[in-house]
């Protein structure tokens, strides 16, 4: 059976991407409904005038209520607030919710993830297949190198990003963390600057470079005396992340109401 996808945030970097994605995947899905916000100037367009491409026969839309209706399942690129406004009518709908934006507040953060009470809700911070298996080998790395290693997170976006650091840093922070027994909130470090005074041994650094078109790179160094390790994921196009999502969704449809994130997806959490 064709599942009809609607798109939040259809309009965006991501949303576009998505719009391509779903007319050329693999698997047998169809968009079905594209939310942008409530003021944008492309209500009522035709999504194939954006693509630059023919007709899709769906039109931009502001209306979640009634675009979400009509779909099977909702994948949501939008920024915090209105990710949560969209949950909500995920639920009043019990429409299945694929989700992947980042720099939620933690009472935002609570308020998403109880959705899950209610719908099957697929959170990550990072779609792509790549960076989910980049989180095995880092627990592997940690679990291994952690205890003699110094461990820092770099990672790079494009000028246009909003929040620092990445959702996807922040989430291999806390694998390692997880993997050596540490609580990432206590051990965390966010930049540096001034007499720093030497490096506590349990802390994890982080660092940010925000710069021009980059689509998101992650290292994480774990730094011994004489020797390195460095673990690293270059996405060099958004296509990932959208090819993720609606795999993601092919797969949450079938699933009961809770959280689940892409290591689900993709059947790499340790049994
Ligand atoms: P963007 O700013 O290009 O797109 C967000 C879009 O949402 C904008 O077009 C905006 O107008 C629209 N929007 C705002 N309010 C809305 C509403 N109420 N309804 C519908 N649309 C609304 O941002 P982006 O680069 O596409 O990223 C979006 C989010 O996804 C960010 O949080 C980003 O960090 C995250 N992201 C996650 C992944 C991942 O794999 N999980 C990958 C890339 C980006």
């Amino acid at each position: 059976m064709t599942i009809k996808i609607g798109v939040a945030g259809a309009s965006g970097r991501m949303g576009r991407m998505l719009l391509e994605a779903i007319a050329a995947s693999e698997y047998d899905v169809v968009l079905s409904a594209a939310l942008v916000r409530p003021d944008s100037a492309l209500c009522g367009v035709d999504t194939g005038t954006l693509l630059g491409g023919p007709s899709s026969g769906i039109t931009f839309s502001q209306d979640a209520q009634a675009a979400i209706s009509g779909v099977d399942i909702l994948i949501d690129f939008t920024p915090p607030e209105a990710a949560v406004d969209n949950a909500q009518v995920c639920v009043s709908l019990r429409k299945p919710l694929v989700s992947g934006t980042t720099g939620f507040s933690a009472d935002q953060a609570r308020q998403f993830r109880d959705t899950a009470q209610t719908i099957a809700l697929c959170q990550a911070s990072n779609f792509s297949t790549g960076v989910n298996l980049a989180y095995r080998l880092l627990a592997q790395a940690a679990a291994i190198l952690g205890a003699e290693a110094d461990i820092e997170i770099s990672e790079a976006h494009h000028r246009h990003k909003v929040d620092a650091p990445s959702g996807t840093a922040i989430a291999m922070g806390e694998v390692v963390a997880g993997a050596l027994g540490r609580n990432l909130a206590e051990v965390a470090i966010y930049g540096r600057e001034g007499h720093t005074g030497e490096r506590p041994k349990e802390t994890i650094g982080f660092s940010t470079v925000r710069a021009g078109d980059i689509v998101g790179d992650h290292t994480v160094t774990f730094a011994a005396v004489g020797e390195r390790l460095e673990i690293t994921h270059k996405a060099s196009s958004r296509m990932a992340f959208a090819r993720g999502a609606i795999r993601a969704a092919v797969w949450l449809i079938n699933q009961q109401p809770g959280l689940y994130d892409m290591q689900d997806v993709l059947g790499l959490k340790e049994s």
